[in-house]
């Protein structure tokens, strides 16, 4: 039987993978290998460390939860029009230096898109 900290990792692991999409309890556990029980457990530990959120769902007739994670890892993707990437400055640019991200209005400018497109996605759900 593996230990609890192992089943922990694995679990988050597991539901981390599964993005916006989440994934039911019972379906975790069964793939884990690990009893109902001792998957509640984890789950209300994982939710009561800020790492994943819990969601009532009905399923075939009976109520379970849906476990999604808190926070999802970082996609290239969602650097790939991050004006540093392509910045002539970028070998003189530094926090403590005249040219600096502090003061970069592309970089600001790239950060207040995201912030809008994000709270224009939150604003659809
Ligand atoms: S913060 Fe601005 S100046 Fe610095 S590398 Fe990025 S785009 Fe260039």
């Amino acid at each position: 039987m593996p230990k609890h900290n192992d089943l922990e990792q694995k679990a988050l692991q597991f539901i981390v993978n599964t993005g916006h999409e989440g994934v039911l309890q019972s379906e975790l556990w069964r793939k884990l290998g690990a009893s109902s029980r001792e998957g509640s457990r984890i789950a209300i530990k994982l939710e009561n460390r800020g790492l994943i959120r819990r969601e009532r769902e009905l399923c075939n007739g009976r109520w379970t939860y849906r476990l999604y994670p808190k926070r999802l890892p970082a996609s290239i993707n969602s650097i790939i029009d991050c004006p540093c990437l392509l910045c002539p400055d970028s070998s003189r640019c530094s926090p403590s230096g005249s040219i600096s991200p502090w003061n970069c209005e592309k970089l600001t400018k790239w950060l207040l898109q995201i912030a809008e497109q994000e709270s224009a996605t939150l604003g659809d759900s």
